[in-house]
């Protein structure tokens, strides 16, 4: 075999409905095909300066310190662990889902001792079960939370926690990689001291940056650090030389994965923040309608359900892997499975970002129904989808 022999990339255009990455916008597609520039251009600088802008408007915050790291949502949970945790601190989790599990195992690899504040995955960690916690140690030195549980479709309230964590003079971290751009979130009214995202989820950009934010106090904390953190390249104080105003070369910034952020970050200001966060929550209502109308049981607690990804139960007797293969293969349709303890029990279906369509709403539910039937599952034809189009017409 030559080494020409190697087929071109065929990609095959599918709708993306899982936990991301979700669909891009044709827009956020073009900004990765600009001109490649240097990392120092002074072209590249003010669109970083620009894209920094754009992240505190969307994070709602002041704080001087917010870029997007160069990784995945993983890359800024691990930047929001190992820059402020060092051996022998105390941070306290609360572990209601895979990526607070995540977390937990972030926090140990700092050295630190983590204390678990545990919930039912599908239900909200309770604020009390923290301030017992908090109560029970000495000195805490984290409290760390997810905001949008994109393994189970909770959405965790965010104020209560943060005001204990003050109270007990601890730092507050949130992980926003799946609400940011889609829900609520206001990192400075609600006292969020460290905050990581991820580009795939919400903000409709291919996987590959982490936007980040930090305050003040959490970044003192970090330059009074009695050890170096272990991460040469998740080094808050090197990064920020280069994000803020030196332009010191730390590492080169993935300029193309930039671009993008950009162009979706101008998307999401457009839009304006609240119509798009008013967006999702009609979408996901309408689908959750329609998924009951089809008589299936959504699992996350009521009252604290995502609107960008809803976890709706399979149906006994019916099989998860073949109703997705089926979905994938003669839809084009991606929808995600169960993690950990809730792997082969219930589907999560995503409608974030540029994905947040009606069209998007009526094909899952149509699809679904249709392999639903092959599956020997009854229903009644077409309710899902006219319980969903009654929804958007009334809403
Ligand atoms: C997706 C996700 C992550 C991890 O992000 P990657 O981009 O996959 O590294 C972390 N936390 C939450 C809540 C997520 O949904």
């Amino acid at each position: 075999m030559s080494d020409t022999a190697y087929n071109e990339i065929d990609a095959p255009t599918r709708i993306l409905m899982g936990p991301g990455p979700s669909n891009i916008h044709p827009r956020v597609q073009m900004a990765m095909m600009a001109p490649m520039v240097g990392h120092l251009d002074p072209y590249f600088i003010t669109v970083m300066d620009d894209t920094v802008k754009m992240l505190r408007t969307v994070f709602r915050t002041e704080n001087k310190l917010t870029f997007p790291i160069s990784g995945t949502g993983s890359a800024g949970m691990e930047a929001g662990f190992i820059n402020f945790l060092e051996p022998g601190d105390v941070a306290v989790i609360g572990v209601n889902g895979f990526f607070s599990a995540r977390m937990v195992e972030n926090a140990v690899r700092c050295g630190a001792r983590v204390v678990e504040v545990p919930a039912e995955w599908g239900s909200i960690i309770d604020p009390a079960d923290v301030e017992a916690a908090l109560k029970a140690e000495k000195k805490v030195k984290m409290v760390a939370v997810v905001h949008a549980e994109t393994s189970t479709g909770v959405l965790q309230p965010l104020e209560e926690i943060s005001r204990l964590a003050k109270e007990y003079d601890a730092l507050f971290l949130a992980d926003t990689v799946t609400s940011l751009g889609g829900a609520e979130l206001a990192i400075d009214d609600w006292g969020v001291d460290i905050s990581y995202s991820g580009s795939q989820k919400c903000l409709g950009c291919p996987p590959g940056m982490a936007p980040f934010t930090v305050n003040k106090k959490a970044l003192d904390v970090v330059t009074n650090r009695s050890t170096k953190v272990p991460s040469w390249y998740l080094d808050l104080s090197l990064l920020s030389t280069y994000w803020t105003n030196d332009r010191f070369y730390h590492h080169t910034a993935p300029i193309s994965m930039v671009y993008a952020l950009y162009e979706a970050l101008r998307l999401v200001l457009e839009e304006g923040i609240e119509e798009r966060i008013k967006r999702h929550q009609l979408h996901g209502d309408a689908l959750k309608t329609g998924l009951e109308a089809m008589g299936l049981e959504l699992h996350a607690q009521e009252g604290h359900r995502l609107s960008m990804l809803t976890t709706v139960r399979i149906p006994s007797g019916v099989d998860d892997a073949a109703v997705r293969k089926g979905l994938l293969n003669g839809f084009n349709l991606e929808i995600g499975g169960g993690l950990g303890p809730l792997k082969g029990l219930v589907w999560r279906i995503g409608l974030m970002g540029y994905s947040s369509n009606p069209e998007n709403i009526l094909l899952v539910l149509a699809s679904l129904e249709k392999m639903l039937a092959t599956e020997g599952y009854k229903l009644e034809p077409g309710a899902g989808v006219k319980a969903a189009t009654e929804y958007l017409k009334n809403h």
